[in-house]
């Protein structure tokens, strides 16, 4: 069960099946239609069940990312690693030309892999000191003269811990609004720049609004500073212009929740963060279908 970074790219399509379930079973087989642990192992296909309650089959992969698909598993794990470890993200070239796959394919599992990433919700509050900026983010032209439309990213992160960001329809206080109040604990400080916008939802931060005008050139008054909130940004718009080249707007929030999910991860080794997004594999199918209906239930 101890791989490492590298050996997680050569396992056999045995080890792989293996250690994708000991991940998403650590406590034996759960069947995915009725959650019975009651199961007979079927000789037919390795890897296949047959549940004793709802007597319907499965596999590992029922139910996830992964499901009804052609690709191996060792393949899978292959990406899941790749993706992982790759601070500025990987081209689905790359993966293609390493996987000995269609170019089509791999980014088939390079997306699937980014809604594996994708947080659910309900998730924890942010709190502390945090940082909001919003940046415009894609539409780099492939061809001279075309135009490409950028989209509006919103971040709403720690300083020194998670991150939220979140790709909006537009900038208003309205929508800035949402996103603090879905995503943050009202105790905390809150930072800023001087933009008229974080003005009323600044005023419930129990712990404070401070901003800092950038226009003056006032980086950072004591620790009043947008300078996380910066970095993601950059790091974000490196993936996107150096490594994708293109992000058509549509896919914009999966490669933000790709940049969210290694930043909020970034302390962990490559491997345990690649045993991550195997861990949220589960459950994703259904968003993969409908990821317009994920972004307007932010
Ligand atoms: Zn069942």
């Amino acid at each position: 069960m101890a791989h490492g970074q590298a050996e997680l790219k050569r396992l056999s399509e045995d080890e792989a099946r293996s250690l994708l379930e000991a991940i998403r079973w650590p406590n034996g087989p759960v069947c995915p239609f009725c959650s019975s642990t009651q199961f007979v192992n079927l000789k037919s296909r390795a890897g296949l069940r047959h549940c004793k309650e709802c007597r319907k089959q499965y596999t590992v992969t029922v139910g996830t990312v992964m499901e009804r698909s052609r690709v191996k598993m060792w393949q899978w794990v292959y990406v899941f690693a790749a993706m992982a470890a790759s601070k500025k993200g990987i081209s689905s070239h790359q993966l293609s030309r390493e996987l000995g796959v269609q170019y089509k394919t791999a980014y088939f599992m390079c997306q699937r892999a980014r809604y594996a990433m994708c947080h659910g919700p309900d998730l924890p509050k942010l709190s502390g000191t945090l940082e909001m900026d919003e940046t415009y983010v894609g539409g780099k032209p492939r061809n001279p003269g075309e135009v490409r439309e950028k989209m509006p990213v919103v971040v709403l992160l720690e300083r020194g811990g998670r991150a939220r960001g979140l790709v909006t329809c537009d900038v208003t206080a309205n929508t800035l609004r949402k996103h603090v109040t879905t995503n943050a604990d009202m105790s905390s400080r809150f930072m800023t720049d001087e933009s008229p916008l974080y003005k009323t939802t600044g005023k419930k931060f129990a712990g404070g609004h401070e901003t800092v005008t950038h226009s003056q050139r006032e980086y950072a008054r004591g620790d009043a500073h947008s300078n996380t909130a910066e970095s993601y940004f950059s790091l974000l718009k490196r993936g996107v212009y150096g490594t994708y080249h293109h992000v058509s707007p549509e896919h914009l929030h999966l490669y933000v929740a790709e940049f969210d999910f290694k930043w909020n991860f970034r302390k962990v080794t490559d491997t345990e963060r690649a045993h991550e997004v195997m861990r949220m594999v589960e459950g994703k199918r259904l968003y993969y279908r409908t990821p317009k209906a994920i972004q307007a239930g932010k």
